[in-house]
């Protein structure tokens, strides 16, 4: 019998429990940042916050916190439930009150909120998101809208809302912080996981959003040309410039695929089940592919 004396085992035992520490920590590395999901609100940078969301239900989207000296200036409001949970986050990093919401774009999962703010504040959004919005009967549309570019100037500071084109809707807004360099894509980028795992992909919304896949590559390329370090997606963690080219170029992929598909002679009925996207990152069904498919079939 050979026996090891006990300190060995331990040896042993702790060896095989670094292994899996280092496993572990192999696979966090392949993680999107931003998880354990909290929805604490974090400071981005000085005068900025964001309040984080991973999804269309439980969480919302992301709201960023622009804090000022005269006033605050939040971008989208997440859902109707979440209107309290925002204030008192936003009343954690300032005093002053909140004076502007602006919208990236009308889904309810990013102005949720919306009719509760409008009791004291003013909201702004592009005027086909406000026309979404009627058309959707969502409540509390913009009071304010624009069509090329707008700013709000408050305490000092200056928040852009930029239109680049359609992508995500015919009414994206891309919100600008200059001083910042730092934007808020609104759904133009979405990335990592949602609270309950999946994995998110973009979501071309044709049916009420008037969105456009194939218009969406040219959209984020402008994006792209704008001078900033750090961007807050619709939903999930901040992420560098490198992050939204690789978003860009899987959005290039899924056009490319698309097509060569339609080249092929493939029928709209089977685009769905044909095009997979696991391997650049986006498993499971991109929603809106048939819409693509008709965009490019054109
Ligand atoms: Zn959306």
């Amino acid at each position: 019998m050979n026996q090891r004396p006990s300190v060995f085992r331990h040896v042993v035992v702790l060896g095989s429990a670094l292994a899996l520490l280092v496993a572990a920590q192999q696979l966090r590395g392949q993680q999107p940042t931003g998880e354990p999901f909290t929805t604490a609100i974090t400071k981005l940078k000085d005068g900025l916050y964001v309040i984080p969301g991973y999804d269309g239900a439980a969480t919302g989207g992301n709201v960023a916190v622009r804090v000022t000296s005269e006033g605050v200036i939040v971008v989208d409001s997440k859902l109707p439930t979440l209107y309290d949970d925002i204030v008192n986050k936003v009343k954690s990093v300032s005093a002053h009150p909140i004076r502007y919401v602006l919208n990236t774009h009308q889904h309810g999962d990013h102005t949720g909120a919306n009719a509760q703010f409008l009791k004291s504040a003013d909201i702004l959004m592009h005027r086909n998101a406000r026309a979404n919005m009627l058309t959707m009967k969502l409540a509390g549309p913009g009071r304010i809208v624009y069509t090329g570019q707008q700013s709000v100037f408050l305490g000092g500071a200056e928040v852009q809302m930029r239109y680049l084109g359609r992508g995500h809707t015919n009414g994206d807004s891309v919100i600008y912080f200059p001083d910042l360099r730092t934007v808020h894509t609104g759904d133009l980028v979405v990335w990592g996981k949602r609270s309950q795992g999946t994995i998110l992909t973009p979501f071309m919304d044709y049916a009420e959003g008037h969105g456009s896949g194939k218009e969406w590559v040219a959209t984020l390329d402008k994006l792209l040309a704008i001078e900033w370090d750090a961007a807050i997606p619709g939903h999930g963690p901040v992420l560098t410039k490198d992050q939204v080219r690789t978003f860009r170029s899987r959005m290039q992929t899924m056009n490319d695929r698309v097509a060569a598909f339609i080249k092929r002679g493939g029928k709209k009925a089977d685009v769905a089940g044909a095009i997979t996207l696991d391997d650049v990152g986006w498993p499971g069904a991109v929603r809106g592919l048939d819409g693509l498919y008709d965009e490019l079939s054109r």
